[in-house]
């Protein structure tokens, strides 16, 4: 605790933009994202409860979070919000399909986001909202950067690539992006025909295969940190989707690779540093 307090504070990491996943995957996900001013969540799938805890174990008192930014309406992306919001008395965004989905009142329970048009938190930490393919929402992909450069994105349920996304990845030095299944294990899988055409079809998710062919189009010598999310218990494994990504990233790749679970939080980036913290949990 005490180490990841000291490095928190230290002036390196105020200068950039340290994100940590509390946990990603089909039963929550939440991302925190951090500079010298803002602290911003990326959506809020988990309980209230379990959402306070994982802020709890690294340090982290739910009313320090500024914003909380709903991606879309899914349960694992949007669960408790609002409770979250009201609670912690942290401003609530998402974008006018998110918020009509979830039947949250504008200016009430939420501010709404325009998909493409920067919003700026705070002093210095902006967001472009980048509108993916998903099915039965308005999901979007989150660019974040601040006035020195850094930028990062956090990419999850999609089911395939767009050129919008792929230009605002490009100059990214951190890209958490989702990797949700291995293309033969859910075929050969339990699942029924009509969810496997579902979660393969153009409203599903990211396979390997097409995480890594996203990341071999934007990868350049600068990307530092690529995390993988949202990883199918049934239909993937850590070193499935690991070998498939850097086998499409290929020499090009200089950067640390890493995969969240569903039971975060396990270590944060930091834009400016090649290796992860681990994090020492209360
Ligand atoms: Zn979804
Ligand atoms: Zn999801």
């Amino acid at each position: 605790m005490d180490s990841f307090k000291g490095r928190f504070l230290s002036d390196l990491i105020w200068m950039s933009i340290q994100i940590t996943h509390l946990g990603s995957g089909s039963r929550g996900n939440s991302t925190l994202l951090r500079n010298s001013s803002s602290s911003i969540l990326v959506d809020c799938g988990f309980s209230l409860k379990q959402t306070e805890k994982r802020l709890g174990s690294i340090g982290i008192d739910p009313s320090e979070i500024d914003a909380i930014l709903v991606t879309h309406n899914h349960k694992d992306h949007s669960g408790s919000a609002l409770n979250a919001s009201k609670k912690w008395g942290s401003e609530l965004f998402c974008n006018i399909g998110t918020a009509n989905r979830m039947e949250w009142q504008k200016e009430v329970d939420c501010s709404i986001i325009s998909n493409l048009e920067r919003v700026d938190f705070g002093d210095g930490l902006s967001i472009v909202p980048v509108p993916v393919p998903h099915d039965g929402s308005d999901n979007v992909a989150v660019i974040a950067s601040d006035r020195r450069g850094n930028r990062v994105a956090v990419v999850t349920d999609l089911g395939e690539s767009t050129e919008e996304l792929v230009r605002h990845l490009r100059n990214c030095s951190h890209i958490s992006i989702e990797s949700n299944y291995d293309h033969s294990k859910l075929m050969e899988g339990p699942y029924p025909d009509s969810l496997k055409r579902r979660i393969s079809g153009r409203g599903g998710h990211l396979s390997n295969l097409q995480t890594s062919e996203i990341l071999a189009k934007v990868c350049h010598r600068e990307l530092e940190s690529v995390v993988l999310c949202h990883l199918s218990e049934k239909n993937n494994a850590p070193h499935l989707a690991e070998s498939e990504v850097l086998m499409g990233m290929g020499e090009n790749f200089k950067g640390e690779i890493s995969i969240s679970k569903q039971d975060g939080p396990e270590f944060s980036h930091w834009t400016g540093q090649l290796e992860s913290e681990r994090l020492a949990l209360v």
